[in-house]
């Protein structure tokens, strides 16, 4: 996008300061498909990877933040499952069903899920917040 002429270069610089504070996204977006040297298609493809940055530096920052309190077997654990798990190490807890595999676990499985440390889904074995 280089290229665009200077006016729509301001009006490109105006839309993405309006952009995201702290990662918001907009409500609409009122775009011509015409452009010189883009297309709206272009210009809303850049505005959705600007939302997309925004809101991974934030997770990375409160990832940052978190991470120096938590025990490092946890965190061992927690990265363990993530490379075997899809991805996914943790997951809540939610009227009786993991987050992580989506199975349900009976009251009892829920009290034996809670003696452990940390709890841990008997279906998957992903880490369960609950
Ligand atoms: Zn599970």
């Amino acid at each position: 996008m280089s290229d665009l002429g200077p006016g729509r270069q301001r009006l490109h610089e105006v839309i993405f300061e309006a952009d995201t504070p702290a990662g918001k996204a907009f409500d609409v977006v009122l775009l011509d498909y015409y452009m010189p040297g883009t297309n709206g298609v272009e210009v809303l493809r850049e505005l959705g990877h600007r939302g997309i940055d925004a809101q991974l530096a934030t997770k990375e920052s409160r990832k940052g933040e978190m991470v120096p309190r938590l025990d490092e077997d946890l965190i061992e654990l927690y990265e363990e499952l993530r490379g075997t798990k899809d991805g996914v190490g943790v997951g809540a807890l939610i009227d009786g069903m993991c987050g992580g595999c989506h199975l349900k676990l009976t009251a009892a499985e829920v009290l034996d899920a809670k003696r452990t440390d940390p709890s841990r889904c008997i279906h998957c074995r992903r880490i369960l917040v609950i």
